[in-house]
């Protein structure tokens, strides 16, 4: 079994939105082991459209159709597909009938057009859609040659495939190898340092793929192999260990754990407190911490001194210190993590200030200079970072710098 996936949407194609189908669904798909050879993206077009179904239901076994099932003249998937197969339309009265009860009970009288939402292609087997009104389908539409159809808003077509289309992902996977992933997150280091220290194992992989793709702050490393389910977790497990006796502290987490999660998990687990002092990157170290669920378990209180006056009177650093080493300095970061930590009354505290630019720069501190502390139990570190790019970079590094500082300390390696 091989797979096409088409697109269908003048918006794709003006660039207004971004198709993500075409990610979403080959992921899922590859999950299963089916191959996709082509992504086509094609326009509202009835035409156009029918020749890209043409096209790909000659080359591939499995078309998946992403858009083009609402109720407007402009939606012609399922009149296009079912012109490519010479199945007619029919009418489902179970789906209008589900359809008229999903306008009932929002209130809302039925438009005309939504009618046209109960024709399937003949033979077709209906998807409900628990988001909206648009059902999708699934249609073998010759001996192992399949149609799927798919409503185009992300939130109505995710969930369909991880539901409805389940079961047939299933039957297609077969007894085929899955491909199995694992992704080990990497801070304070790049991409290409990342590379250079598993170089050998670049080179000589095999049964396991291994990709690094740069993200805010941080390398993901995907680990990817086609196996059964214990074999594969094996494969994963004895690779995944070597990376982290090279990579050592700079492994943080697997899969979908951040930073800040991460930092969270240990933080409950010693049942200890957090404050955090904030300058140069605005708050965004508070913001991180609260998008974990349950982090007022141990996440006390975030200030933002940006003024020297502020550090002063929210977090008490000398007015001595400030005129002696500047704002931007070792001193200053220590006494922001210390004042916030005393005054909070946490077990640790944890400060950034630095130079976001663009302006404001001098040579011995450029823009981009950024100093993160903590202050803990038994511990207290100053690091001094310099990045390079606008300020929204600077700002997010330092917010990831000042997570990784405190991830380290916590685990007992700052
Ligand atoms: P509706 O009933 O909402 O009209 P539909 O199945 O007809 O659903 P479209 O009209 O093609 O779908 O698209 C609806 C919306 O879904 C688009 O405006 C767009 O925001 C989103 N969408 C469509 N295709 C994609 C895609 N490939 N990637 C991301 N978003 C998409
Ligand atoms: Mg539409």
């Amino acid at each position: 079994m091989n797979a096409e996936i088409v697109c269908v949407g003048t918006e794709l194609l003006l660039g207004e939105t971004l198709n993500t189908h075409g990610a979403f669904l080959s992921e899922r798909l590859a999950a299963y082991g089916i191959d996709v050879y082509h992504h086509v993206t094609v326009g509202d077009n009835q035409g156009r459209l029918e020749d890209a179904l043409r096209v790909a239901s000659r080359r591939a076994t499995l078309v998946v159709v992403t858009g083009g099932l609402g109720p407007t003249g402009d939606d012609l998937t399922r009149e296009a597909i079912a012109a490519v197969t010479g199945r007619p339309l029919v009418l489902k009265e179970e789906v209008l009938a589900a359809i008229e009860q999903w306008f009932a009970e929002r209130g809302r009288t039925m438009a005309p057009g939504n009618r046209k939402q109960a024709l399937f292609p003949e033979g077709s087997h209906v998807l409900p859609n628990p988001n909206g009104t648009a059902p999708g389908f699934v249609l073998e539409w010759a001996p192992g040659r399949w149609f799927v159809a798919l409503p185009g808003p992300p939130r109505e077509l995710r969930p369909m495939v991880d539901g409805p289309l389940r079961p047939f992902l299933e039957r297609w996977a077969g007894g085929r190898a899955r491909l199995v992933k694992r992704v080990l997150r990497i801070a304070g280091l790049g991409e290409s340092e990342v590379e250079d220290r598993l170089a050998d194992l670049f080179a000589r992989q095999g049964e396991v793929t291994m990709a690094t793709y740069a993200r805010a702050g941080e390398v993901h490393l995907r680990l990817a192999t086609k196996a059964s389910g214990a074999e594969a977790s094996s494969r994963l497990d004895a690779l995944a260990a070597e990376i982290r006796r090279r990579l050592g502290v700079h492994v943080y987490g697997e899969d979908d754990e951040s930073l800040e999660a991460v930092v969270g998990r240990l933080l409950r687990e010693r049942r200890e407190s957090l404050a955090v002092a904030e300058s140069c990157t605005g708050g965004r170290v508070a913001d991180r911490l609260t998008n974990v669920p349950g982090s007022s378990e141990y996440f006390t209180a975030g200030v933002v001194a940006y003024a020297n006056q502020a550090k002063v009177l929210s977090l008490a650093v000398s007015p001595h210190e400030l005129t002696a080493h500047g704002a931007v300095s070792a001193q200053v970061a220590r006494a922001m993590a210390a004042g916030v930590r005393r005054i909070y009354g946490t077990h640790w505290g944890l400060a950034t200030t630095g130079i976001a630019g663009p302006g404001g720069g001098t040579p011995e501190k450029p823009v981009g200079t950024v100093y993160v502390a903590v202050e803990g139990p038994g511990v207290g570190r100053v690091e001094r970072h310099r990045w390079r790019g606008d300020r929204d970079t600077v700002k997010e590094r330092s917010a990831q710098a000042a997570l990784f500082l405190l991830y380290r300390a916590l685990s007992g390696q700052a």
